[in-house]
């Protein structure tokens, strides 16, 4: 694509939304909780892709195939891990999106925090949340499309509890499946050959993910997730997931 346009951890100005209306030509880098994202863009489309886990290499190689054959704009993290080194400890980026999963997520790798450094923690990644959820978001009726891989026993099985409207594929891996939001997008996605969730329900203590903070916000949100070292059937998947929605 003649009109891709690669910014390595760095977006302008005016992508933040600047007020003034002044095109700033100063760069700022993207980051998340102190780590760093590149924006891959391609054409001009309110279709969002998130890669969040550093371990998760297919999902990367298949975002990055991806987004070079289908317009939208691609946000890649900056890490090898799942987690992010985050003060003296490591987090879940994909935790982050509610207060409550942050808690849980900081505390996971270190139980003790001094008085009062906890909720100072909490408050900057609060902060932070804000201004990242401003860049990845797309706007009005764009989707905000994640990709993620699993290694072992997670499968969809584990998402049946949380989902109302479910389209299980018997001859379709359970590890290999969707999820979205939206009741209209599950319906298209449902007619495909690959096994879907639809997650439209808020629930209390959720666990901080996209997922959830998109449901809140009423984005439509996609979730393709697929076994790690599966990249055809994660490519496939992706190129399903734009053409049907659009
Ligand atoms: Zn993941």
């Amino acid at each position: 694509m003649l009109n891709r346009l690669i910014l390595f951890g760095f977006t302008f100005a005016f992508i933040l939304g600047s007020e003034n209306g002044k095109m700033d030509t100063l760069l700022s880098p993207i980051t998340f909780a102190g780590t760093d994202f590149n924006l891959v863009e391609n054409g001009n489309s309110s279709v969002h892709y998130i890669w969040l886990h550093g371990d998760e290499k297919t999902a990367k190689m298949a975002l990055d195939h991806h987004i070079s054959h289908f317009p939208g704009r691609a946000f890649f993290i900056q890490n090898d891990n799942r987690e992010i080194p985050y003060l003296s400890t490591i987090i879940d980026p994909n935790r982050l999106f509610s207060r409550s999963g942050s808690y849980h997520s900081l505390k996971k790798f270190k139980p003790y925090w001094p008085p009062g450094t906890l909720k100072k923690a909490l408050d900057d990644i609060e902060r932070d949340r804000i201004e990242f959820l401003e860049i990845i978001m797309p706007k009005k009726d764009g989707i905000l499309i994640s990709v993620h891989n699993n290694f072992r026993g997670y499968n969809v099985k584990y998402e049946l509890k949380f989902s109302r409207k479910t389209s299980i594929k018997k001859q379709q891996n359970p590890r290999d499946f969707i999820l979205c939001t939206h009741e209209k997008d599950f319906e298209k996605l449902a007619n495909g050959p690959y096994n879907v969730v639809l997650q439209d329900t808020v629930i209390k203590r959720d666990n901080g993910s996209l997922s959830w903070e998109s449901l809140r916000r009423n984005v439509r949100y996609v979730n393709i997730e697929t076994r790690l070292g599966y990249l055809t059937k994660q490519k496939k998947m992706l190129a399903f997931v734009s053409e049907t929605l659009n």
